[in-house]
């Protein structure tokens, strides 16, 4: 039995005369009273049936039953269309199989939406994903994840990396979200937790030799869900030992490279600008700035400081954005409200119009220097933030990425950069203690290893973000090789030696053991994949993903269990829960 001997988007008009069979979905079946023409479909394209009751009352009888999505296998000879029936946008349009044989192979209940239907509730499009699966959008996203994977393996293989698998079930690895814990029936009341990250494995294979590893790794993390989160995800993990900051970078722009030359693409230029995190804050007001366009974030603060406006003169900080528009009131009414969103209380703004005049309440207040200092083309508006400096860095941030997408400054290319020099520790907002930025197992920059407790807040990392048109990609860093160094960083997170002791004593012992200098990175894959595939989000890239209540509408996950199951892991739910 041959269930086919071409795929459906094959056959050429060099195939007249040939006979040949096909296997594949019913996309469209158009019935003219005599002739039946079928769309039969797979993923590779579209080649039409025609059913001739008098060449094939057979296949007739059966056709006149066959619905969308019905599964068919039909055999018959290829023909030319008629010259008025030939449809040059569809690649086998020029042919058509004549059927002499056709089989139901498999039939389809009325569906719960079409494939070619647009604008299907995402929930509706996951619950019934199987359907959904088969459509172009989800077919080309999961092939391009394919090619740029594969390609990705291919790089680190030429690079002399080792694809080694780590524990999904381990001890708590902090990468800043919460861990998702598995319950052990063995010993109850006890938890593994599911890696966050391989961070301390891949750390762990440096010390023992490995020189460089990565994995495709799965990693779990519990928080919210948003465009670019999932409970689970992959990312291209590694590690690598003897090396400094730009040897992982390097690595990091040949991968990117070559999954874009995979993808048929144009590889950005290499190497990636770098941009210091207190530029990057400075500049764009954002860790992870779009620099598609410019729309630098300017500084006031010394020419207010004896404005007649108020509000200026007694702020910490002063600062503006140059807008290339000269905003309406209704314009600058809704930008009010968006910036409100950032913690901005009151709107100071200046417009220029396209004569060049000064509109708006504060430009009375202004000196002839603070106008002259405050100089910007016709049609422009300064949107200004006066407040303390984090503030002013938030709103004016979001405001910034609010303007590049309302005015559409961002424009086709693609734009990577690093962000280098990162803080090795920040407040924590709640507790005021200190707090690491990116992990606790980064390495001061050289030269401020003392700092690490004489001045934490002065301390520099050496901590890198991989950052796309505004999206983080990932993140990495060289390690700390020093089981003392290791000890003082957690001592300065308020981490006693002994809770160390007991938190990461593994780590420890192993530091104490020979540890190489190591650094490495991880790349979230389905971020780069989305964007590659120019989707919003990554539940676009991801086979099965969950919605954003974290619920999987498929299977219907996460259900409750029975006590029987719970009372054997040791578990007890609260009562409210019950
Ligand atoms: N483990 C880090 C993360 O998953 C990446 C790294 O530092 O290599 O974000």
């Amino acid at each position: 039995m041959i269930w086919r001997t071409h795929m459906c988007g094959e056959p050429r008009k060099e195939l007249v005369g040939e006979r040949l069979t096909f296997a594949g979905w019913v996309d469209r079946r158009r019935d003219h009273g005599g002739l039946v023409f079928i769309d039969l479909r797979d993923h590779t394209g579209v080649v039409q049936l025609v059913i001739n009751p008098e060449r094939a009352p057979d296949p007739a009888a059966v056709a006149r039953e066959v619905r969308n999505e019905f599964v068919l296998r039909a055999e018959g000879e290829v023909v030319p269309r008629a010259p008025e029936n030939v449809n040059p946008n569809l690649p086998t349009g020029e042919i058509e199989l004549a059927v002499d044989g056709l089989e139901i192979l498999s039939r389809a209940t009325p569906l719960p939406f079409q494939l070619d239907e647009e604008n299907v509730d995402e929930t509706l499009r996951l619950r019934y994903r199987w359907l959904d699966l088969r459509r172009e959008r989800m077919q080309r996203n999961l092939r391009l994840s394919h090619v740029v994977i594969r390609s990705i393996r291919s790089t680190m293989d030429e690079l002399g990396f080792v694809d080694v698998w780590t524990p999904s079930m381990t001890k708590g690895t902090p990468e800043g979200a919460r861990d998702f814990l598995v319950p052990v029936r063995l010993q109850p009341g006890r938890f593994f937790a599911l890696a966050q990250s391989p961070q301390l494995f891949k750390q762990l294979c440096m010390i023992g030799g490995l020189d460089r590893y990565y994995q495709i790794a799965t990693c779990w993390r519990d928080e919210d869900l948003r465009a670019d989160r999932q409970f689970e995800f992959r990312q291209l993990d590694l590690e690598m030992a003897f090396v400094d900051r730009e040897a992982v970078l390097d690595v990091l722009e040949r991968c990117v490279a070559g999954a874009f030359e995979a993808a048929g693409r144009e590889p950005p230029q290499r190497p990636f600008p770098r941009l210091s995190y207190e530029d990057a804050i400075r500049r764009f007001g954002s860790d992870k700035p779009d620099l598609r366009y410019d729309l630098e974030i300017r500084d006031a603060t010394d020419v207010t400081r004896g404005s007649q406006f108020g509000v200026f003169a007694s702020a910490p900080v002063v600062r503006f954005l140059v807008a290339p528009k000269a905003f309406s009131r209704t314009e600058l009414a809704r930008l009010e409200e968006v910036a409100k969103e950032w913690g901005w209380k009151g709107l100071a703004y200046l417009v220029r119009d396209e004569s060049g005049a000064l509109r708006w309440p504060i430009a009375k207040f202004l000196s002839d220097s603070e106008t002259a200092a405050l100089a910007s083309d016709p049609g422009t508006t300064l949107l200004f933030a006066a407040a303390d400096e984090q503030t002013v860095t938030r709103v004016l941030g979001g405001l910034r990425t609010h303007l590049g997408r309302e005015l559409e400054l961002t424009g086709a290319g693609d734009v990577f950069h690093w962000v280098v020099d990162f803080p090795l520790f920040e407040r924590d907002e709640t507790t005021g203690h200190w707090t690491f930025l990116h992990h606790p197992f980064t390495a001061p920059t050289p030269g401020h290893d003392d700092l690490v407790e004489s001045d934490p807040g002065g301390a520099l990392s050496q901590h890198y973000d991989l950052i796309w048109n505004g999206w983080e990609l990932g993140s990495g860093s060289i390690r700390i090789h020093r089981a003392d160094l290791q000890r003082a960083v957690f001592r300065t997170m308020g981490i006693a030696d002994e809770d160390a002791r007991e938190k990461f004593g593994f780590l420890l012992d192993a530091l104490a053991m020979g540890a190489p200098p190591h650094g490495g990175f991880a790349m979230g894959i389905y971020r780069f994949i989305a964007l590659l595939a120019g989707e919003p989000n990554i539940r676009e890239v991801i086979a099965f993903p969950k919605v954003s209540s974290g619920s999987d509408p498929l299977s219907g996950a996460p259900t409750p269990m029975p006590d029987g199951v719970l009372a054997e892991l040791g578990v007890r739910l609260l009562e409210q829960m019950e």
